[in-house]
């Protein structure tokens, strides 16, 4: 049977692009769906670690605002409020963290995956509703979407889940219900909410040459003056992502 994919990807953030990229590149055809289009907004702090930026198979230095060689950590006293006489400093000699803006560093890594094709393979990318059905059979897996234009079926051995926390294609899969036979009891709906709130608002001043700025004629590597972290290139070389995605494969061959 000719499948319509190598590997279907549910999920374009970090973890379905990495899955992608790497398949790409290595000559599978690949299609990522999403039912977001990019950008999206997303609830993230975007702090890059290094460790993160070495997994990352091409530099995001178009999207690092910032760069970060030392962190400091508080203990909250009472709510929210930090006790800045228990204040721990640590200095680096080189960076700690970068910093970007989510909806920018989830929508380059889109853009650089799909343009990774290599050796015959490609990423493709659609936007859907939702998954309809998840059929597992022994040599591939059939995933129905429900699309603008109705539903739509795509066959391919692999799918991969990287629909994050609240994605469907790890509760559809059988094998969530091999465990128990059932519907997963785990599952359980989390949320996040991010705002920007009035500098004047926060609990505690920021250190000396973090207050406001004007952003507006300044393009993103635009030098901002803050303890620790200044605008550097940081360039990452290698694979992944941040949280490792699902990968359904049939069981029963
Ligand atoms: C408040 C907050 C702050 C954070 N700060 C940091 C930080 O500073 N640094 C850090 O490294 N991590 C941080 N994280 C964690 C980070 O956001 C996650 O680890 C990361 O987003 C996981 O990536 P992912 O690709 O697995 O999933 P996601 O980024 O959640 O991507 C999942 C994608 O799947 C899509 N999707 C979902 N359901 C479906 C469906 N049914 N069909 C099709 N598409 C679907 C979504 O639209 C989304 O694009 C933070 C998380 C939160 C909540």
């Amino acid at each position: 049977m000719a499948f319509s994919y190598d590997a279907l990807i549910v999920g374009s953030g970090p973890a379905g692009c990495a899955a992608a990229f790497d398949l790409a590149r290595n000559g599978k055809r690949v299609l990522l769906l999403d039912k977001r289009l990019f950008p999206r907004p997303k609830a993230c702090a975007c702090g890059l670690t290094r460790k993160t930026l070495a997994a990352l198979r091409y530099s995001v230095d178009p999207v690092v605002e910032r760069v970060c060689d030392e962190i400091v950590l508080q203990r909250a006293t009472s709510g929210t409020v930090a006790d800045k006489s228990q204040e721990i400093r640590v200095k680096a000699k080189t960076p700690i963290a970068a910093m970007a803006v989510r909806e920018k560093f989830d929508a380059y890594c889109l853009e650089q995956t799909l343009k990774a094709g290599a050796k015959g393979g490609s990423a493709e990318w659609m936007k859907i509703d939702n998954i309809l059905t998840l059929d597992e059979q022994p040599d591939h897996v059939a995933l129905t979407v429900a699309t603008n234009d109705g539903p739509q079926t795509f066959t391919a051995p692999v799918l991969i889940g990287a629909d994050g926390s609240n994605g469907q294609t790890r509760r559809l899969s059988t094998q969530s219900k091999l465990l128990t036979g059932e519907e997963p009891q785990w599952y359980m709906r989390g949320f996040a909410l991010e705002a920007m709130v009035p500098y004047t608002s926060l609990p505690v001043p920021l250190p000396e040459g973090d207050g406001p700025q004007d952003w507006s004629s300044t393009s993103l590597r635009s030098p901002m003056a803050t303890a620790g972290c200044s605008p550097r290139a940081i360039t990452s070389t290698s694979a992944s992502a941040h949280s490792p995605p699902t990968t359904i494969r049939s069981t029963r061959s």
